[in-house]
């Protein structure tokens, strides 16, 4: 089968099946040899790995993932796109395509059937309406795996890796970098895909925390906290943690916590890092 990197083979393909794009699924195919190859590199692929591919699309990114990969795992939501990922991944026996919904699909129990429950690799041009709960799913319930290597939207490949007292900086970069190290391995302009998205999206490479990067008691507590902090993100600490409706701390109890820290009881939620969240969370935990 000839590599569908390349426009023309794309287009004949999705003639030969006379596929229409679905909007709602974020269907924007691959067409750019030099973006998959560079994927398939900072994903550090190798013959050992098992790969989870998330929405394969009509096998562009499967075909270079068989090639690297021991075995590839990709679950595809849209019915239309199995007769042509039968087509286009045929020449391989070290794929197995899933008809589901990655977000219904239980992928610890996956990992243990597929991969021994070794860990796994995570390789995929993301569905960009749902990118936040599929990466949150894969972090919270805690599969394992090695890396997580996405395109996703510029914008949030921006939040992901953000750090304290940037504009970008908020609940999802301090989730992501709980759990992982994120690095933006390549920016990709829409040209790149069919059909052109209206945003610009990047590779970002999540390399999850061997050991937690920060040790704190209360999990679910820290990520309430953080939640708070920048739901209103132009008021301090003290009043955002006070008024959330999933916690019930008071405003002294805050500003103590703060004191105790060395910090301001003016100081506002961006200003944190993750270290200190954690801290804060732990002496909030005991009060
Ligand atoms: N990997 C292909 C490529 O790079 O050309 C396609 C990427 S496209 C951005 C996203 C893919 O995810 C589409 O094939 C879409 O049908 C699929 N998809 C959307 N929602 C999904 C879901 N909930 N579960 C599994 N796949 C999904």
């Amino acid at each position: 089968m000839a590599t569908l990197g390349i426009p023309k083979n794309t287009i004949e393909i999705l003639q030969k099946y006379n596929f229409s794009f679905q909007k709602k699924f974020g269907q924007n195919f691959l067409i750019d040899t030099h973006v998959l190859e560079r994927i398939i590199k900072e994903a550090e692929i190798t013959k050992d790995d098992m790969v989870l591919e998330i929405g394969p699309g009509i096998g562009t990114m499967t075909q270079y993932l068989c090639e690297n990969a021991r075995k590839v795992v990709a679950v595809e939501i849209d019915n239309n796109l199995i007769p042509i990922l039968k087509d286009t991944l045929g020449s391989y026996d070290n794929v197995c395509v899933i008809n589901e919904d990655i977000l219904k699909v239980d992928i610890n129990k996956l990992v243990l059937e597929e991969n021994e429950g070794k860990p796994i690799k995570v390789v995929a041009n993301l569905p960009y309406y749902i990118t936040t709960p599929i990466i949150m799913g894969l972090f919270e319930k805690k599969v394992n795996v090695d890396s997580i290597t996405v395109m996703v939207q510029k914008e949030v490949a921006l939040r992901m890796q953000a750090g304290p007292g940037t504009k970008d900086y908020g609940a999802l970069s301090l989730a992501v970098q709980y759990y992982s190290e994120p690095d933006i391995v390549a920016n990709v302009p829409p040209n790149c895909f069919m059909p052109r998205p209206n945003v610009s999206s990047a590779v970002i490479r999540m390399k999850l925390h061997k050991q937690p990067k920060v040790i704190i008691e209360n999990e679910s507590l820290l990520f309430k906290i953080i939640r708070a902090s920048f739901s209103q993100r132009r008021k301090t600490l003290v009043n955002s943690i006070n008024n959330s409706s999933e916690l019930s701390i008071s405003k002294e109890h805050v500003a103590a916590a703060l004191n105790e820290m060395g910090l301001s009881e003016n100081i506002r939620g961006e200003a944190l890092t993750l270290e200190q969240f954690g801290e804060l969370s732990d002496i909030l935990n005991k009060q």
